[in-house]
């Protein structure tokens, strides 16, 4: 085995071990009926901060050292980063446009509230951004740098948490049976592996990518959190809870990445 074929399997486990952590949360359905609008939106909030900061401290900042290290001066290197960011904000733009898709699972003004349609589209926001998110924790792994890669295994798997939870619950409230939810919310979880897979595997093939991945990784958790859970956490009256969960599941993501990474 070569290094090239140990770090496309470290990201691919890296990412499997980050998705599986969705059951953990997903078997909070035998525990919990039914989660308060306000626990929901704190929980969200939490995951997203944890995604700010992976986004900044496990994809940006190390996606602009290794431009660096390829010998890019360091105006070239943020902007290379920086472009990467953007395409990838883009492309999940244009996949969100192309999918039947709804914020979260907001309330239409004036709209027939048809709770089934709002929670599998609910589920399938939850399953889309597990992708990219994959793809960071493969990526993580990249340059070799398996300290990067555990903060960020850690840190996604540890938000994939209260969204296990927040997706099986609401297949529960639907009128599902709790071995149904329990399965839908698993398998959201682990389209975690195959976004790790593709991501390792790109910047396997090329090194002079991975600047260009790890910003294109962070744009399209950016792009979830600004498009889809701020607005949706912000929308039903726990705007303050939701920013300070934010903030707290920032700090734990920023402590994870500087101790661990
Ligand atoms: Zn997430």
């Amino acid at each position: 085995m070569n290094i090239t074929n140990d770090v496309v399997w470290l990201g691919f486990l890296g990412s499997l071990v980050a998705g599986s952590m969705t059951i953990l949360g997903a078997a909070g359905v035998w525990f919990v009926r039914q989660l308060s609008e306000s626990l929901e939106d704190t929980l969200l909030s939490a995951a997203a901060g944890v995604m700010l900061a992976a986004s900044v401290f496990s994809l940006l900042l190390p996606g602009i050292e290794h431009a660096g290290s390829l010998g890019h001066s360091d105006s070239t290197s943020v902007l290379i980063v920086l472009a990467g960011m953007m395409l990838g904000a883009t492309l999940l733009a244009v996949i969100y446009r192309y999918t039947p898709h709804e914020y979260f699972n907001s309330q239409l003004p004036g709209a027939n509230p048809q709770a089934l349609k709002r929670i599998w589209l609910f589920v399938l926001a939850i399953t889309l951004h597990n992708f990219p998110e994959g793809m960071a924790v493969g990526v993580g792994y990249a340059r070799g740098d398996i300290q990067n890669g555990l903060a960020l295994t850690l840190g996604i798997g540890l938000q994939n948490i209260p969204e296990g939870l927040a997706v099986a619950v609401a297949v529960l409230a639907a009128g599902y049976t709790r071995i149904f939810a329990f399965l839908t919310a698993t398998a959201s979880g682990l389209i975690e592996p195959l976004g790790g897979l593709l991501g390792a595997t790109l910047v396997s093939f090329s090194l002079p990518l991975l600047p260009w991945v790890l910003g294109g990784a962070a744009g399209a958790m950016l792009y979830i959190i600004s498009n889809e859970i701020i607005p949706q956490t912000h929308s039903r009256g726990h705007a303050s809870a939701a920013t300070f969960s934010l903030l707290g599941g920032f700090s734990i993501m920023t402590y994870l990445d500087i101790v661990l990474g």
